[in-house]
């Protein structure tokens, strides 16, 4: 039997994507699962998968940015299962946008998903874990745009780069009592969130990412959950608020100096089409 079966797992944003990957993977080695997510459909699905193959797991609906909501799933998990041993602060999203224009709307909800949100699941799973007296493990899913970032991604970059630090604080307070708190960082992974890898430009993208990716190809929510698997085992107990870039060696990968030709030629037809459009139209305005 593994050494993990009957640990019990909360994992937020499970319902899609990377949490799904890494909710699959812990109920494939016994782990009981809470699955947590806004989308309550989502989150059925994957418990379906789950028992499918024989696992163990329920669906909880959550908004990880609300603090009852999170109390609530938590709850719910508790009573289910016994306890908390895992807690997989998963959930996260991404509005891109310049200093100019990303809205404080947007700023607001990405700090409510992306960091609030991890603190409350980090937080109520380690009261939970300090009551049981059974130790425990906080996984955060940061990003490589903690350390790599760009005009449109800063405010991401900046959420996920708060992660890294976060959990290196919670090591100092929550290591002596045997739970390790630690961040990993995926690089570009195929999943519904990465919905820039679909459509013309999309394969444009992922043929471009794929030429300078070290490991030739995208990551798949199997490789995050590989790491998952790491450090939730017992021999990692020395692993304590660390950050785990898993990105096939991107990170160092030669910067793309100029957009891929597709891309290139794509935008410059859009951008002859709008001039061509615009010469039109100042032909027709000197026509009146
Ligand atoms: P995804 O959008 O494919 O799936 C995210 C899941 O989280 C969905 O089921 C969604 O319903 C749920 N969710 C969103 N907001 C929520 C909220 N407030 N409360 C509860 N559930 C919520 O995303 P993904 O690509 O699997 O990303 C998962 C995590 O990995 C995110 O934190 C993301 O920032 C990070 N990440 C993703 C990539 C990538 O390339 N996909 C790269 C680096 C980091």
């Amino acid at each position: 039997m593994s050494q993990l079966a009957n640990k019990v797992a909360f994992i937020t944003g499970a319902g899609a994507g990377i949490g799904r990957g890494i909710a699959c993977d812990l109920a494939s080695v016994g782990v009981k699962i809470c699955v947590a997510d806004l989308d309550l459909v989502r989150a059925e699905d994957t418990v379906a998968e789950i028992s499918d193959n024989g696992g163990q797991a329920i669906a909880v609906f959550c908004n990880t940015a609300n603090e009852d909501h999170q109390k609530a799933a938590a709850h719910r998990c508790i009573s289910v299962f016994g306890g908390i041993d895992i807690a997989v602060a998963n959930a996260g999203i991404s509005r891109n946008g310049s200093i100019l224009e990303l809205t404080l709307d947007e700023w607001q909800r990405q700090v409510d998903v992306n960091l609030t949100g991890v603190f409350l699941t980090a937080q109520i799973a380690a009261r939970q874990m300090i009551e049981q007296g059974r130790g425990g493990r906080i996984i955060c899913i940061s990003s490589l745009r903690a350390i790599k970032t760009g005009a449109a991604v800063w405010s991401y970059s900046a959420l996920k780069a708060a992660i890294t630090v976060m959990v290196r604080g919670w090591a100092q307070e929550l290591g002596p009592r045997g739970i390790t708190s630690n961040a990993i960082g995926p690089g570009l992974i195929e999943t519904p969130l990465a919905s820039g890898l679909v459509g013309e430009i999309g394969s444009a993208i992922r043929r471009e990412v794929e030429e300078r990716i070290p490991a030739g190809r995208v990551g798949q929510p199997a490789d995050i959950a590989r790491a998952v698997r790491f450090l939730v085992d017992p021999g990692a107990d020395y692993v304590n608020g660390s950050f785990i870039i898993v990105d096939g060696g991107l990170r160092d990968a030669p910067d793309a100096s100029v957009l891929s030709k597709e891309i290139e030629a794509e935008r410059s037809a859009h951008n002859s089409l709008a001039q061509s459009m615009r010469e039109r139209m100042n032909h027709n305005l000197d026509l009146r």
